[in-house]
């Protein structure tokens, strides 16, 4: 029996490595037209100023509508694209995309930076500093508009060429965030070699934060380590009144989180941005 049950785990197992083999590839041959095609937005999350309440910028985020399969997470394509080189021509589209998004804006009175995800693939481009600065050129977007969020794992493969380009960056005015802070191989001493200025602290540190003693200690660490780096925190995944209010008070400067409002449409956003000045001027005039 034992035997009977090891042949059918096996044959089991052939057929869906065998099935995941041909999702993937399919997934790859999906992604190959998906440019072509315009099946990419990108939807935009207001960054809030906890002191202030004004909304200061916003990030991009892509998404994928499939015409059979519908909506795609990021989190299930973009490693894909990163395997087989895609997310170069995904990435500079997305760059394109939010810098003629936040060209538009400031151009309506809305002058807010525009913070994108910088894959690790991306930042290893023999090319990629003057893809950016072209970008920001051609737009006409002034560098200190634009933010790039990196996560640590971009720091690993060839740290000398990426301290090197992100230098380049910040040189030029362009603001750098280290994305996902605490969840991957932090290391102090990227911090302190890399130009960077911000860092994001990941949101599985916050969805139980002043639940969960050891979260809370997490994030506690991160933003007094900002404070003696002097980089600015930003919190993101911020669902609940006390967790904003905690934040605030425990001195982060910055935060992103369905408390204020999930990753919206260019036009949902301009609303919401409006709306929220509004709702926080009429607060503090008393009405
Ligand atoms: P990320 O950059 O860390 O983005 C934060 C993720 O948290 C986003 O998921 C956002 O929608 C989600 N989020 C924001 N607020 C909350 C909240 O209050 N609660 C919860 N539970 N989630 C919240 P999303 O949009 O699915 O993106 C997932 C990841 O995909 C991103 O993580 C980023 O690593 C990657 N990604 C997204 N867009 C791009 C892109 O244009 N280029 C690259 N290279 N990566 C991207
Ligand atoms: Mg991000
Ligand atoms: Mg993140
Ligand atoms: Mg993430």
């Amino acid at each position: 029996l034992a035997k009977e049950n090891g042949h059918n785990y096996f044959q089991f197992f052939v057929a869906s490595v065998d099935q995941e083999i041909r999702e993937r590839k399919q997934l790859e041959k999906d992604l190959s037209v998906a440019l072509a095609q315009n099946q990419f937005h990108l939807v935009y999350q207001p960054q809030v100023n906890l002191a202030t309440h004004r909304i200061i910028g916003a990030e991009a985020l892509i998404r994928w509508e499939h015409p059979e399969r519908g909506l795609i997470p990021p989190d299930h394509f973009i490693p894909v694209a990163e395997m087989n080189g895609r997310i170069v021509e995904i990435g500079q589209w997305v760059l394109d995309q939010a810098c003629a998004q936040a060209s538009l804006w400031a151009s309506n009175g809305m002058p807010l930076r525009i913070a994108i995800n910088l894959s690790a693939v991306q930042l290893r481009q023999e090319s990629i500093v003057d893809d950016i600065l072209d970008t920001l050129r051609r737009h006409n977007i002034p560098a200190g508009r634009l933010e790039l969020e990196v996560t640590e794992t971009s720091f690993m493969t060839n740290l000398e060429e990426a301290v090197d380009k992100l230098k380049r960056l910040h040189s030029a005015g362009i603001s750098i965030a280290v994305d996902d802070f605490g969840t991957g191989y932090s290391s102090l001493t990227y911090l302190k070699r890399m130009p960077v200025q911000h860092l994001k602290i990941d949101k599985q540190f916050i969805r139980d934060l002043l639940v969960n003693e050891e979260d809370t200690r997490i994030a506690n660490t991160i933003i007094d380590l900002g404070k003696s780096l002097n980089l600015t925190v930003v919190a993101e995944g911020v669902e609940t009144a006390e967790q904003e209010y905690y934040l605030a008070q425990r001195g982060c400067q910055l935060a992103q989180g369905y408390f204020f409002s999930k990753p919206l449409k260019p036009s949902e956003f301009e609303r919401f941005v409006e709306s929220f000045h509004r709702s926080i001027a009429e607060k503090t005039l008393g009405h």
